[in-house]
């Protein structure tokens, strides 16, 4: 099927990744703001069928090593394609551009971030045309009710910039539509796999009021694809028994996640961040994490560029999230979950929140209960956790009221996890014992400042002068 493409095309090259080092080109990513991948369903006879366009320069024009903008349009007809399976069908770009050998997909939407490797471009790959080819054949083959496809590559900054807006409308009239339903209004939620070639025991659970970690797929899109292709890797998942309404923890998704995650994961809690959080694969929007000195928690977005108020960046607390583990307090999000009445639920919702990126604040203020808005801190407000305590007291955040003071010591008032999700080794008396996914919880966490050793008089200034 791709003898015309100068490298393999096929499972085996999904998951692979692309070194900085290792790149002819990037295309989007971190350093591009804006970049988009969309597919639009049009009548059959505005589209030239298998028709692929490059609307800019090409690879060969791209100054080798460097970060280009890219967007990339892919207009579909066919009798049965409804506009519901827009944000499914796009979703596949990310899977089949990844069966190209020496060609990294990662992210969504306006977040996508597209790697070519040099050996890939050695090989021949030197056109962004046989990208749209590879896709072209997939979505034809693997979903035939498609019955015309053409892509177009865009890559002039300014073609981009119009075509960008109307793509973000549309993401966003997308998530609006499932903001009405509720997770008690249906009786099926649906499942999502795709990720699973880079996170072999994460599987999404897709609710109404849980939206996808990538922000891509909604409930209703699940929908669309499990009723085009019941057995593909998106799937419908009956509720079952609400067995926790609070934690949003359900019969029904706790089998569906042991039979997809080869009995990795056996329970789910969808809306809390601790115990048995939803797994993460690599590809959320966001993480909502864990600030045990405050008892909060604080979210950061992909696109946030600067250090955290606990002083890492979204890379470094990426990989504790990723992976298909459940980590207790490192948690995948999406944006539109942060819009939903069920987000961290359980958890205390947004008066647990304590740090979020002020364009993300604002971004969400009419989802955000006036009466936190102004106590949650930004990076206009503190650079660290010393000032977010302060910002905290001053501002009477909800989680003041859970911390008990006395001089020089803040207790935290629930019990917490202190480890969780992570393989323990212990090697005693000949043996090696492996606590496998190994979780702490201890009944109270103390925090306290390490002083120095009193010294008397003077003492200790003259030691420093030393
Ligand atoms: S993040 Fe989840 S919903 Fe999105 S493609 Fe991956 S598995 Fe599917």
């Amino acid at each position: 099927m791709f003898e015309s493409i100068p490298v393999e095309v096929g499972l085996v090259h999904e998951g692979e990744r692309v070194r900085k080092q290792e790149m002819q080109v990037e295309l989007g990513g971190p350093s591009i703001p804006e970049k988009f991948e969309i597919v639009r369903v049009r009548p059959a006879d505005q589209i030239a069928d298998g028709a692929i366009e490059i609307e800019g320069p090409d690879i060969p024009q791209m100054p080798e090593g460097k970060a280009h903008p890219i967007g990339i349009l892919v207009e579909i007809a066919g009798s049965r394609v409804e506009p519901d399976l827009e944000g499914v069908v796009e979703r596949r770009i990310h899977e089949y551009s990844n069966y190209i050998e020496g060609f990294m997909h990662l992210n969504q939407r306006y977040d996508i971030w597209i790697r070519l490797s040099k050996k890939a471009y050695a090989k021949g790959l030197n056109s962004l045309r046989f990208i749209g080819q590879v896709m072209l054949e997939l979505f034809r083959n693997e979903l035939p009710i498609i019955e015309k496809i053409q892509i177009t590559f865009i890559t002039d900054p300014d073609q981009i910039k119009p075509l960008y807006a109307e793509a973000m409308q549309t993401y966003e009239a997308r998530d609006a539509r499932a903001r009405g339903l509720s997770d008690d209004d249906v009786d099926t939620f649906y499942g999502c796999a795709l990720c699973q070639s880079f996170a072999p025991t994460h599987v999404c659970v897709i609710t109404p009021q849980r939206y996808a970690n990538c922000g891509a797929i909604s409930w209703f899109d699940g929908r669309a694809a499990a009723g085009i292709d019941p057995k593909g890797p998106i799937y419908a998942i009956s509720k079952g028994e609400c067995l926790d309404a609070e934690k949003g923890e359900y019969a029904g998704v706790n089998e569906s996640a042991k039979q997809r995650s080869m009995g990795e994961v056996s329970r789910v809690y969808l809306y809390s961040a601790f115990g048995y959080p939803h797994t993460s694969c690599g590809c959320f929007e966001g993480i909502a994490f864990y600030i045990p000195e405050v008892d909060g928690f604080g979210i950061v977005l992909r696109a946030f560029r600067d250090l955290t108020v606990n002083g890492l960046a979204f890379s470094t607390m990426a990989d504790s999230t990723a992976g298909g583990r459940q980590i207790d307090g490192f948690h995948g999000i999406s944006i539109e979950y942060m819009r939903s009445k069920q987000f961290l639920h359980a958890d205390g919702g947004y008066a647990r929140v304590v740090w979020m990126p002020k364009e993300i604040k604002e971004r969400l203020q009419e989802f955000i209960p006036a009466e936190v808005y102004d106590t949650i801190a930004t990076e206009a407000d503190v650079t660290n956790i010393d000032e977010l305590k302060s910002f905290l007291i001053d501002h009477h955040h909800p989680v003041v009221e859970r911390w008990k003071e006395d001089t020089g010591t803040e207790e935290t008032a629930q019990p917490v996890q202190v480890f969780s999700g992570g393989d323990i080794p212990i090697t005693a008396a000949g043996f090696r014992i492996i606590l496998k996914n190994a979780r702490i919880t201890a009944e109270k966490v103390i925090i306290q400042p390490v002083r120095p050793p009193h010294k008397p008089g003077g003492e200790r200034r003259d030691a420093e002068k030393h």
